[in-house]
């Protein structure tokens, strides 16, 4: 126990255990060991961290100019890039992805707090031309209130900070709720908060071994609007829970994003793009290009460039600096990858490369998989979330359209083609948030990114992001002194 890192949970400016003072140990997935001791936080200490987050919002960050919120929002961005290779050991520990791309995306992180603060002194109002002459009429824009931010185990900082950042930008307060599976990496960030001069109970981060505290989260009578990133099934019930509220909900949930190859497209740029879309962070990320749809001339050569590619992917240590694959992030979602391989083996897929775990390196390490399969098969309609990619071919572009939308999702896809005019053609008719042309896996905090139908509702990122954290108040003065008919309307 001595040799666990000891983490501490945020509830109104100070670090703290569970009320009931149970702990639970995060696994590293590549060592199989525990390596944090985190607060098992419950119903309680939500209510705890509710409270502390309406206190602040009636207190000193309520009275706080844009101007001020985005000072503390760019010391908060120098923070965490100050930072960054705590934050990246915690998320590394925590999840076993690659100790260099966390590095990276931690690094960078600050962008979004540094894009967002440049928001927080711009939240502009309109006034109005009112038909009645005898008004001025103008609007306000106000913080919607306390935020609920649920996410997931991949990237926890990333997919928080996509929360965090404009809602602290629009005045709002937060209550933090990270993945069972990843905790560390979002306890770390909040021992920044103070540091950054952002008052207490502005931002609370409480952990728990279960999803039920999240439930607890989302459904509490004192939260405004919820902010939500996980899988659709999870998010369903967050949307129940908030509706039930009368709450505004921003939800980021999962996605089975074609990438369609026509015949004329740069083979090996496709391939490269393949490979960073799907075995990336070993294939967990809510963006996973996992489905190719390649046109029936080039299946044969696009595959076996992947293929080949795979074969030389090096999987290992994510603290190793030639690593480029970790294992999967724990236990269940291991368990769950290796069952799909499974399934696709019995439907009659064809395995082109991998196809199975990786025993020899311990852990929870999957090959990079390619399949080939028909578009009725399991493993190219369900969200795996691990290094499997599925293809289907076709033959014309109407066919591959129709392909790629075939899915209940709608997160991301891309088109590789050298054709201008199809490129743009098709990426206007694929229903997703985000299309990449010829490239795969760019994010940006200007960007919009977010789902159409059942990958989720909302979009983060983007001048717009901010909106979902305002109000919009009307505001109408009378001019003249007078009264009025008082039984017409105005
Ligand atoms: P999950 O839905 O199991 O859990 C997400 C979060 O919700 C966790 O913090 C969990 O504790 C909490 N939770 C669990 N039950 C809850 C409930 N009833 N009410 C409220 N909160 C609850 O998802 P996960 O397994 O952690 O993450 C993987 C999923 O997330 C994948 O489907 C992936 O596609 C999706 N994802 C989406 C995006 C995106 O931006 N669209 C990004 C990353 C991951």
């Amino acid at each position: 126990m001595s040799e666990l890192e000891q983490l501490s949970m945020l509830i109104g400016g100070k670090p703290t255990g569970a009320i009931s003072g149970r702990t639970f140990e995060s696994e590293n997935p590549y060592t199989g060991q525990s390596w944090a001791s985190i607060p098992d936080g419950g119903d309680e200490d939500v209510d705890a961290a509710v409270n502390a987050a309406r206190a602040a919002l009636d207190g000193e960050w309520g009275q706080m100019t844009g101007f001020a919120r985005a000072a503390c929002l760019r010391r908060l961005a120098d923070l965490i890039s100050a930072n960054a290779e705590r934050l990246a050991r915690l998320e590394v520990n925590d999840s076993g992805k690659l100790y260099r791309e966390m590095l990276g995306q931690l690094t960078g992180l600050g962008g979004w707090y540094h894009y967002f603060a440049g928001l927080a002194d711009k939240i502009e109002g309109q006034q109005i031309p009112s038909p009645n002459p005898n008004y001025l009429v103008y609007t306000r824009r106000e913080p919607v209130g306390v935020v609920a931010a649920i996410t997931p185990w991949n990237s926890p900082l990333l997919l928080m900070s996509w929360k965090v950042a404009p809602a602290l930008a629009a005045g709002c307060t937060v209550v933090i709720k990270p993945s069972e599976h990843a905790p560390g990496s979002t306890l770390g960030f909040a021992e920044l908060i103070a540091q950054a001069g952002i008052p207490d109970g502005v931002v609370n981060v409480v952990t728990a071994n279960s999803g039920a505290v999240g439930a607890h989260l989302a459904a509490h009578p004192g939260v405004d609007k919820v902010a939500f990133t996980g899988s659709t099934a999870t998010g369903r019930k967050v949307a129940a829970s908030a509706a039930e509220n009368l709450n505004p909900a921003t939800l980021e949930l999962g996605g089975k994003s074609p990438q369609v190859v026509f015949a004329d497209a740069d083979l090996q740029a496709a391939a490269n793009g393949l490979v960073a879309g799907v075995f990336a962070a070993t294939g967990q990320t809510c963006m996973a290009g996992s489905r190719l749809i390649v046109h029936a001339d080039v299946h044969d050569e696009l595959v076996r460039l992947v293929a080949e590619r795979a074969s030389h992917i090096q999987l290992g240590d994510p603290f190793g600096e030639a690593t480029e694959m970790g294992p999967v992030a724990n236990k269940m979602q291991y368990d769950k990858v290796v069952g799909y391989l499974e399934t696709a083996r019995q439907e009659g897929a064809v395995v082109e490369y991998g196809g199975s775990s990786e025993e020899s390196l311990g852990g929870y390490f999957v090959k990079p998989t390619v399949l080939s399969v028909k578009p009725t098969d399991t493993v190219f309609r369900e969200e795996v979330f691990g290094p499997v990619l599925a293809a289907v071919t076709f033959t014309d572009e109407d066919e591959a359209i129709k392909l790629a939308n075939d899915t209940p999702y709608g997160l991301a896809g891309a088109v590789w083609t050298k054709d201008v005019h199809r490129a743009h053609r098709v990426a206007a008719k694929i229903k997703a948030g985000s299309i990449w042309i010829n490239a795969y896996r760019v994010v940006a905090p200007s960007v919009p990114f977010g789902g159409f139908k059942a990958s989720g509702i909302g979009r983060e990122n983007g001048i717009h992001a901010i909106d979902a954290y305002l109000e919009n108040k009307s505001v109408w003065v009378e001019l003249t002194g007078g009264t009025r008919d008082p039984f017409t309307l105005g």
